[in-house]
């Protein structure tokens, strides 16, 4: 297996850095810093890469996409979450909403939803989790009654990203009761606009973005808007997460952390004199820190890798998902060690160090650990299914 990317995805590379430099703005930090700026740059950015065909350049040409070889479009995550993801949750649409349309979809439904995706022109959120269905998802409650012309649904969506953007939902919803709880759920796509949708807004700890919480009260929706087999949910989402694991290209953030990490440490002396890039200590860790992020970033491309026909395990996506949270978590807890008191300035602050601020870095990596599945669950995942340990009970 090569480790490195083929030299045109390297050109590429080079091509899309100087695209960003020249279209993000000098306010521009990172998409999840809150500024109110942000999601209508990010709409506007998603067409400009779109015109480009930068947007999906792996969808095959039917859906709008450029027919790339996965290293490009790998390029592409990780650039842009290097620079702060200004595809906004528009990334959402290409990492694994998308993705998960063009298996379940019926022609008329890729027709219909991966077009304006491919234009950068919508943003999708993801119903799944629920206040007592998170890490057992499986015991979602929301209903999705047959009417006899179509779906009612009811009921309620927690921690739902980008939720108040969204012109469309992917939702899980239980269409049988009755059934054993992984088997009686089925996915859907259902239209924000719709009566009886109602979004609240969540607010989290670490400040802005918020989560946000979905009601469904009676809302109808047309049989057209089952997305796969009726009752076979549980298969659509799995697929789904699994895509949206690997999607994530924190990676490709960590390493420009880890760079500006590095940069830090040349320059800055601790309060005897010495750089602390000659400290033992200091050194040990971003090493070690490199080391995890560059296997972290492998086993990803092994996972792409797999589609080109490689061998990737089916536990991939959750080792990434467990070592990419670790190691963005303990880069950001390195920043804040090493900038000191500055470290726990807003990145709005003039005198906050470390690119758009140790403590920011920090904030974005806490729900790292939680969302698109907690490191628990992916461990138990990593023990079941890659190391054969049977479930305990
Ligand atoms: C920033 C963020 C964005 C999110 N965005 C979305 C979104 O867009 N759409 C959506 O549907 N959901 C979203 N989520 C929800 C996310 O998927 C859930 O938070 C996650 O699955 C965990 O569920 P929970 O919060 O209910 O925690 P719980 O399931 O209540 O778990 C609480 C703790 O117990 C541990 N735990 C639970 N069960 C086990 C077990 N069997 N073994 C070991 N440990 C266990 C967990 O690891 C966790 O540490 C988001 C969450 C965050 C933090």
């Amino acid at each position: 297996m090569d480790f490195e990317y083929p030299a045109e995805a390297e050109a590429f590379h080079d091509e899309l850095l100087e695209f960003l430099e020249a279209e993000l703005p000098p306010w521009w930090v990172n998409f999840l810093s809150g500024d109110e700026r942000n999601i209508p740059f990010t709409r506007e950015f998603c067409k400009k890469l779109a015109a480009k065909g930068w947007l999906t350049m792996a969808w095959p040409k039917e859906y709008g996409g450029g027919e790339a070889d996965i290293w490009h479009q790998n390029v592409v995550r990780e650039v842009m979450w290097g620079m702060g993801e200004p595809r906004g949750p528009q990334y959402m649409n290409l990492n694994f909403i998308g993705p998960a349309i063009m298996t379940f979809g019926t022609d008329e439904q890729k027709d219909r939803y991966l077009k304006p995706m491919a234009a950068g022109e919508v943003i999708w959120c993801q119903g799944f989790s629920e206040q007592d269905a998170g890490s057992d998802l499986a015991s979602l409650a929301t209903r999705a009654e047959d009417t006899g012309g179509g779906f009612r649904i009811n009921g309620q969506k927690s921690w739902v990203s980008y939720g108040i953007y969204a012109e469309q939902c992917l939702l899980m919803a239980r269409t049988d009761p009755d059934a054993p709880k992984h088997r009686g759920i089925s996915m859907f796509v259902v239209d924000m606009a719709t009566p009886g949708v109602a979004v609240r807004t969540i607010e989290t700890v670490g400040g802005p973005p918020q989560l946000y919480e979905l009601t469904f009260e009676d809302v109808d929706i047309p049989y057209d808007a089952l997305l796969g087999p009726r009752n076979d949910g549980w298969r659509v989402a799995m697929a789904a997460l699994d895509h949206e694991r690997i999607g994530l290209a924190y990676g490709g953030r960590t390493q420009v952390q880890l760079d500006e990490l590095v940069g830090f440490a040349q320059e800055t002396t601790d309060s005897s004199g010495r750089r602390l890039s000659e400290r033992g200590d200091v050194r040990a860790k971003l090493i070690r820190l490199r080391a995890l992020n560059r296997a972290q970033r492998l086993i990803m491309y092994r996972v792409f890798a797999d589609q080109t026909g490689a061998g990737a395990a089916v536990v991939d996506p959750s080792i990434y998902k467990v070592l990419g949270g670790q190691t963005t978590l303990q880069a950001a807890q390195l920043a804040m060690e090493l900038a000191g008191s500055r470290g726990a300035l807003l990145e709005a602050d003039p005198m906050a160090t470390l690119g758009d601020g140790a403590y920011a870095w920090w904030g974005h990596a806490l729900p790292v650990q939680v969302a698109g599945g907690s490191s628990e669950i992916q461990r138990n995942i990593i023990a079941q299914h890659g190391l054969g340990i049977p479930r305990g009970r």
